[in-house]
Parts: C-alpha cells; sequence; structure tokens
C-alpha cells in the first residue's frame, strides 16, 4: 500500500447518497475500484460533527473524550489522538479545512501545517473548489505523511435543504468532482473516504440509521475490491496508523480495517 495516507471526510454524507449501491454513479467511482469498504459503519452517539470527529481522532466514544456538542471542552482524562501520536512516532501531518472548530482535533503542536479557509463567510461552495487547489498544491510541496482534508459543504446543504434533497445530491456530486482532480494531481497517497455522520430531513444527532450510518471507503491501488464486515468510526485512527506502520495508542478501542 501507498505509506502515506489522505483521509476525506465530507461532512453528513450518508452511504446511499454516493450510489455505490444503488448504481447511480454519481459519486467518485475510481475511489471504489480499488478498496476495502463498506456503506454500513456506525458512527457514535450523539452524531454531532465535533464529537463524531473526535471520536475518529481520539478512537474512542465521546463518554470517554467527553466532547458532546459543537464547543470544544479540554479533556479531562486526555486520550492521545491521532496527530500526537503520529507526532511522537516522528510523521508529518496536516489538516485542510472550513469549519474552524475542527482546529482542537490535534493539540497546537502535533498539526503541523493547517490550512483553513472560511466557508461560513465565502459559502462553501466556493470554498470547497479553492480548498481543493489549496490542498493539492500543499500535498505536492510538503509532501506530508498524513492529512486530513475535511468539506463542510455536504452538511451545509442538508441543513439548508434536506438530506437526500436535489441541492444535497449535488452538494455531494460537487465533492466528488473535487476528490477526482485531487486524485488526478497527487500520488504516493492511500485515501481514506467517510463521514462523520449522516442526517435527516433538516438535520442529525439522533440515533436512527440515517444520522447513525456512514461510509468507509479504504481506497489503494494495491488492494483488491473487497467489502467490510462490521465497523466503526472509531477504527479509522488505527488504521491509518496501521498503514503508517506506527503503533496505536494503547487507549484507542478500535481495530485497525486493513487486518
Ligand atoms: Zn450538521
Amino acid at each position: 500500500m501507498n505509506n502515506k495516507v489522505l483521509l476525506i471526510i465530507s461532512d453528513g454524507v450518508r452511504p446511499d447518497a454516493i450510489g455505490a449501491v444503488t448504481g447511480k454513479k454519481d459519486f467518485s467511482l475510481r475511489l471504489l475500484q480499488s478498496s476495502y469498504y463498506t456503506m454500513n459503519a456506525r458512527t457514535v452517539m450523539p452524531s454531532v460533527t465535533l464529537p463524531c470527529h473526535m471520536s475518529l481522532f481520539h478512537s474512542v466514544p465521546p463518554e470517554r473524550h467527553g466532547i458532546m456538542t459543537n464547543t470544544y471542552v479540554p479533556q479531562v482524562r486526555p486520550v492521545k489522538g491521532l496527530f500526537e501520536v503520529l507526532r511522537a512516532a516522528g510523521k508529518n501531518a496536516g489538516i485542510v479545512y472550513d469549519w474552524e472548530e475542527l482546529r482542537d482535533l490535534g493539540r497546537p503542536d502535533s498539526i503541523g501545517n493547517g490550512i483553513y479557509m472560511s466557508g461560513h463567510i465565502y459559502d462553501y461552495n466556493n470554498t470547497c473548489v479553492k480548498l481543493t487547489e489549496k490542498a493539492i498544491e500543499y500535498i505536492n510541496e510538503c509532501s506530508p505523511d498524513f492529512v486530513f482534508y475535511y468539506y463542510g459543504l455536504t452538511d451545509a446543504a442538508g441543513h439548508g435543504h434536506g438530506w437526500m434533497s436535489d441541492e444535497y445530491m449535488s452538494a455531494v456530486s460537487k465533492v466528488s468532482g473535487c476528490i477526482e482532480h485531487m486524485l488526478d494531481s497527487i500520488s504516493g497517497y492511500t485515501v481514506i473516504f467517510t463521514a462523520d455522520h449522516g442526517g435527516h430531513s433538516r438535520g442529525h444527532g439522533s440515533d436512527i440509521p440515517e444520522d447513525m450510518t456512514i461510509p468507509i471507503i479504504i481506497s489503494d491501488p494495491s488492494l483488491e475490491q473487497k467489502e467490510l464486515g462490521a465497523a466503526s468510526i472509531l477504527d479509522i485512527a488505527p488504521t491509518v496508523t496501521d498503514i503508517l506502520g506506527v503503533s496505536p495508542d494503547p487507549e484507542w478501542e478500535g481495530k485497525s480495517l486493513i487486518r
């Protein structure tokens, strides 16, 4: 496998929006061709952006890291997150994002080159495209071992127009186009695509399947397409460290998905 990892999270993307299972082919199928994937992974409760991201990056449920809303509070008994573990192992990690609250996913000295672009001020539609260019530039210039690349557009469309609405589906297609462009422009990375949570009607946060079910796609030219069994958002950090040849933190509760 490529020994660097690009983790792409598109906020609030439901597996049934991706089209892989429905055959709509409106999502980046290139990602799926050589991949281990599941369209039936589980996120954590509350199915809210910051708690879910904290669980993804720290491989523990919200009751352990303590962040239950979109307002960050320091952990009482801190669990090391992916960024801290990678920094301790001498790996370079970066983050490219358009939702500012994500700045707290790692301690300040553990994230090398963060690129933040305000989606709220400039509108997520344009930010999505500009951010892709920034990310490509950053990856080709700095060649970080790990990059987390985040899109807020899909969640904004869900809240604005409803999950699975035409506007939401076109946001998913737009993100897919950005990912295609990205894949054309970089090399040497295993790409993991996922979402923090799903959504229904004009929101999310509950424990119904529409909110709790997320896709996970681990894509690398060396992989033969395989559907994964049970998988959780907690499994992503251990999968990243496994690909990078780094030991997971002993407190992490997830498991590597490439074993
Ligand atoms: Zn949301």
